[in-house]
């Protein structure tokens, strides 16, 4: 293919719809397939075609489809089985197609490769000062990380399938355009035209990101539940019925930016006493009365292991303004949960009493529960990874084109 691939069709994305033809059946029962055995596999042809409801007779021909693409592959025989010959165990090949996921923060830089069993095989992290420099510079830094990543993915037998890439910022619903990352400076950027063209290429919000991983990769994660991830910026996504919420220009779980004081402090969004001027990591240390510098998260929470009794004090007040911003999004949207993701998570400890107590005063009928994710600040760096991974559950025969 000569033009590039994010030009071409949509990026490798979850939930593409297949067209309802013979060539789109073929290609949802290879995606069922896929599905099956990365979910509960190892399993054997006739255990997947009982669990599909197809004939092992065509379940075996997609199987065979699927190893010689490299997406399956056979572990060798199974323990006998009481009837009929010993069938030979299917699982996720963990060579060939991986997601490679990257992320831009205001003070990092990250890029993983995951195989499509979801394990991390590759990684690069860098310390940077992102904020207020120029696209370009920090693309380029990415580029060299992702460079990076990919041969040594290469070495262990994986090429990349998809680059997504997570943004603290909104992000076009062109999957590609940065309309507004505030603590970055960036403003209507496109980050396709400052990025590798090889691969399909996904921009996406690091909550959107976070709350994917939460979804995906969480620990019996609900299906409904609004993720709230933080850095400087506070990021919310929202999750109904298992799928990302993104508004009408894909903007939805601006968090960050609900007013908890209509007459606080000016923000840069123009309005004045948002949730961010309380909450964002640099309002609590101001409250503290301590300086922001590198590793924001990990000075709060020594202080506060301390027993430092001013960045208690702050940390209080930040989940009491969380409560506040979160009744309006609980009592509109009726969400199983809400997860605390990102760097929050690491101030939980903190942030929950006074947090919980608002949304319970102020929430009508039982309080909604606030858990902490597992996943905590690599939340977002994971989600893209495994974007493109579903991407290729979702529609494996996209990828073996791509090969
Ligand atoms: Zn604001």
């Amino acid at each position: 293919m000569s033009a590039p691939l994010h030009h071409a069709r949509p990026a490798a994305g979850p939930g593409r719809a297949l067209p309802d033809t013979q060539q789109g059946m073929r290609r949802r029962n290879l995606a069922r397939v896929m599905h099956t055995v990365s979910a509960e596999g190892p399993l054997s042809r006739a255990a997947v075609a009982s669990r599909i409801g197809l004939t092992r007779a065509a379940v075996s021909t997609l199987v065979d489809e699927l190893i010689r693409s490299g997406l399956l592959e056979e572990l060798g025989p199974e323990r006998p089985r009481r009837v009929g010959r010993p069938g030979s165990a299917l699982a996720v090949s963990g060579h060939g197609p991986a997601g490679i996921g990257a992320e831009v923060g205001v003070d990092h830089l990250a890029v993983c490769a995951m195989d499509l069993r979801g394990e991390v095989r590759a990684r690069a992290v860098r310390q940077t000062a992102n904020r207020d420099r120029a696209p370009e510079p920090v693309i380029a830094e990415l580029r060299e990380l992702i460079d990076q990543v990919v041969t040594e993915a290469d070495g262990a037998g994986l090429w990349p399938a998809g680059l997504a890439v997570a943004v603290p910022g909104l992000v076009a619903r062109d999957a590609r355009t940065v309309v507004r990352a505030p603590n970055l400076g960036w403003q209507d950027t496109d980050l396709a035209a400052l990025l590798p063209a090889r691969w399909p290429l996904t921009v996406g919000n690091e909550a959107n990101f976070g709350a994917l991983a939460e979804l995906w990769l969480g620990k019996e994660a609900p299906r409904d539940f609004l993720h709230v991830s933080a850095e400087i910026g506070i990021g919310a996504a929202v999750v109904v019925d298992g799928r990302l919420l993104y508004g009408n220009r894909g903007f939805a779980g601006e968090l960050g930016h609900v007013p908890v004081h209509p007459d606080g402090p000016a923000c840069p969004c123009g309005g004045r006493g948002c949730l961010e001027q309380y909450a964002g990591e640099e309002a609590v240390l101001r409250a503290a009365g301590l300086e922001p510098g590198e590793d924001r998260v990990g000075l709060l929470a020594a202080r506060a292991e301390q027993g430092d009794r001013a960045v208690r004090d702050a940390l209080r007040d930040a989940g009491t303004a969380l409560g506040i911003a979160l009744t309006g999004a609980v009592n509109l949207l009726d969400p199983q949960s809400v997860v605390l993701g990102g760097a929050l998570a690491g101030l939980a400890p903190w942030l929950l009493p006074s947090l919980r107590s608002e949304l319970a005063r102020r929430t009508a009928g039982p309080a909604c529960p606030v858990t902490v994710s597992s996943l905590g600040p690599e939340g977002p760096l994971l989600g893209a990874a495994h974007s493109v991974v579903r991407g290729v559950l979702d529609d494996p025969a996209a990828v073996s084109e791509l090969a």
